[in-house]
């Protein structure tokens, strides 16, 4: 039951989430879709604990986040939540490896050496490994957004949020990150992505679908299996629906 409401002066307020109520299992790869401006971004900001609900409630590990004090949820934030934003929001001053430790030195007492030497390993993974002492404006897009979720999983979280991850990427990139997605689910880490692409929503085992502040729909894919599926008969099944 989330509501989100925003005060428009003259005693006036309008509600951008209402009634939101939906089930996250661990585990799975949730995508949600909608029309630009139908909810999607602030439902996951919400979600993820970045925003405070106007009522309702966000239940994460048996833990009501709403209720928590700002540093309490800070450090839920930090240790199981990781967050891909839309526009990546990396740190322009900052190398690329650097980027991906800063989630990690935030707390008291991080080893530096071990948390360098697991960002090493996520831009193996990743396949950036290369540019990882460059500043970031030498990657590309599809290099940075890698580095985005490299962040992400810094800390191990739970969970991933991602709004929109792969909206600036060419579809190569695009197929390329939805595959490191798909490999750290895989793993056993939730995902939750924001999307506008049936293909990428495809790669996904529920899809939910947002209308004006409303979760009016929501279909089940089933875990994306390469091998097994294919992906052109789960995405017209997304269009038509
Ligand atoms: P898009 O696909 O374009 O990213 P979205 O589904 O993510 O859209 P949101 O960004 O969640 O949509 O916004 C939902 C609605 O709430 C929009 O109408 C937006 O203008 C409005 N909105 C979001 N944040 C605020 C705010 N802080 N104050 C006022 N209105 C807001
Ligand atoms: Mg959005």
């Amino acid at each position: 039951n989330i509501n989100k409401s925003v005060e428009l002066g003259n005693s006036q307020s309008l509600y951008i989430l209402k009634n939101v109520s939906l089930e996250i299992e661990a585990g799975e790869f949730v995508s949600i879709m909608g029309p630009s401006g139908s909810g999607k971004s602030t439902l996951i900001y919400h979600l993820s604990g970045m925003d405070r609900i106007s009522s309702g409630n966000v239940t994460f590990k048996g833990i009501e986040i709403g209720g928590l004090a700002e540093e309490e949820l800070a450090q839920i934030r930090l240790n199981h939540i990781g967050f891909i934003f839309q526009h990546m929001n990396l740190l322009k001053n900052l190398s690329l490896i650097d980027n991906v430790m800063f989630p990690a030195l935030v707390s008291k007492g991080a080893n530096k050496q071990a948390v360098h030497q697991k960002a090493k390993k996520l831009l193996e993974m990743t396949g950036i490994d290369m540019l990882a002492n460059r500043p970031i404006n030498q990657g590309s897009g599809g290099q940075l957004q890698r580095a985005a979720i490299c962040r992400a999983l810094i800390n191990d979280p739970d969970i991933i949020f991602g709004d929109e991850p792969t909206g600036a990427l060419d579809s190569k990139s695009s197929a390329e990150v939805m595959s490191i997605l798909a490999d750290i689910n895989q793993q056993g880490t939730t995902i939750v992505l924001v999307t506008h692409d049936a293909k990428v929503a495809a790669k996904t085992e529920r899809v939910l679908f947002m209308i004006d502040g409303h979760v009016v729909a929501e279909k089940q894919l089933g875990k994306y299996d390469p091998q097994h599926d294919d992906i052109k008969t789960r995405e017209e099944s997304i269009m038509k629906w």
